[in-house]
């Protein structure tokens, strides 16, 4: 026991897991009152009339030897999106505790910690050094309330890596204080890599990842939490059993054979070096004063007239993402890169206004 379900609320750690029908696909399953006939749309390999299997351990498998990582550390969830919710459940009392988080980031975190009752803390990321961590500043602001703390690497929406170092340094700092929480969504765009290596010697520590991005597969709704066991038995007690769907378990499978990830890597480099060309285009525009350095699939820059370019946008028929109501962020917007089509004509539209 490395101590961190002391940081968990008692009554999750104390709980009974709900008992799902017994899985044993070499039985006739006459216990779950299911329908014995398929739908006639029903496309799927293994069946829409049956539940899948509670935790799907063969997506777990693929999924912790695609992160590096055991099995026993990987709680698949409905994107990461529920990864946060989970660990926001889980660790955080309503009323009690709060998290740390450093914006500008994800909106999520503070979204799901509102939704728990949860108190947010903010130790705002070094806007003059690249919005760097700040990693002594987020330590000093944990306190005896803190159970988690929320790290985005490469950060939305300003598109830079965290320190490894820095993080690593939150991390053994705030080891039987807090979880630290660190949000890789972007990594495979990044020139860093995933720090799922550290889990082994840091129980306190937790990594997100999700197929959303750079697998494509954002619809599938897929996303993965990786920690200690400790920690994974506790999210996997509060999952509901049949969280992930059939057509997502057989449509994630079906990405990880070793064919199709080759493919996906070189659908990742292909958007890299469209993401370079994009912001060497967009830091051109006269309306643009600033790009920032990206290390994933989006940029972030800043406008005199961030409304008009806006709106420039969509007279092209394109969305970019107005983040102007962030800190720090007042005359910024978010551009995620689209294929070399779209980034022309988001160029060209940008540079009628
Ligand atoms: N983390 C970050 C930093 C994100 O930007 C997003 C999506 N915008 C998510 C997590 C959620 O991703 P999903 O739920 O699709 O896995």
């Amino acid at each position: 026991m490395s101590g961190v379900l002391d940081l968990a609320r008692p009554e999750i750690v104390a709980l009974t897991a709900y008992s799902p029908a017994r899985w044993d696909p070499s039985l006739v399953r006459l216990h779950a009152n299911e329908n014995p006939w398929r739908s006639a749309a029903d496309a799927t390999r293994a069946g829409l009339n049956r539940y899948p299997e509670p935790q799907s351990s063969a997506l777990a498998s693929g999924l912790a030897s695609l992160y590096g990582v055991d099995p026993a550390q990987v709680t698949v969830a409905r994107g990461s999106d529920e990864g946060i919710d989970l660990l926001l459940r889980a660790f955080c009392a309503a009323g009690r505790h709060e998290i740390v988080i450093c914006p500008p980031t994800f909106a999520m975190y503070r979204f799901a910690a509102a939704v728990q009752g949860a108190a947010v803390v903010e130790v705002p990321l070094r806007e003059a050094d690249g919005f760097s961590l700040d990693a002594e500043a987020v330590i000093a602001a944990c306190s005896a309330a803190t159970r988690l703390v929320f790290l985005c690497s490469p950060n939305n929406p300003t598109g830079n890596l965290l320190d490894p170092a820095a993080i690593e340094r939150v991390v053994s700092a705030l080891s039987g204080r807090a979880v630290v929480v660190v949000d890789e969504a972007y990594v495979e765009f990044s020139a860093g890599g995933s720090l799922a290596g550290l889990l082994q010697h840091l129980p306190n520590l937790a990594i997100l990842r999700t197929l959303s991005k750079a697998f494509g597969m954002a619809g599938a709704r897929c996303g993965a939490v990786l920690a200690s066991g400790e920690i994974t038995g506790l999210l996997r007690r509060i999952l509901p059993p049949y969280a992930v769907t059939v057509q997502t378990i057989e449509a994630v499978l079906d990405a990880l054979d070793p064919h199709r990830l080759g493919e996906s890597r070189q659908q990742v480099a292909r958007l890299i070096s469209e993401r370079d060309r994009l912001s060497m285009q967009l830091a051109r525009l006269p309306l643009v004063t600033r790009v920032w350095p990206s290390e994933a699939n989006f940029l972030l820059l800043r406008s005199p007239d961030a409304g008009r370019l806006l709106e420039a946008g969509i007279r092209g028929g394109l969305l970019v993402r107005d983040v102007r109501s962030q800190p720090g962020l007042g005359d910024c917007l978010r551009v995620t890169v689209g294929t070399p089509q779209q980034n022309d004509r988001l160029v060209s539209s940008l540079e009628a206004a």
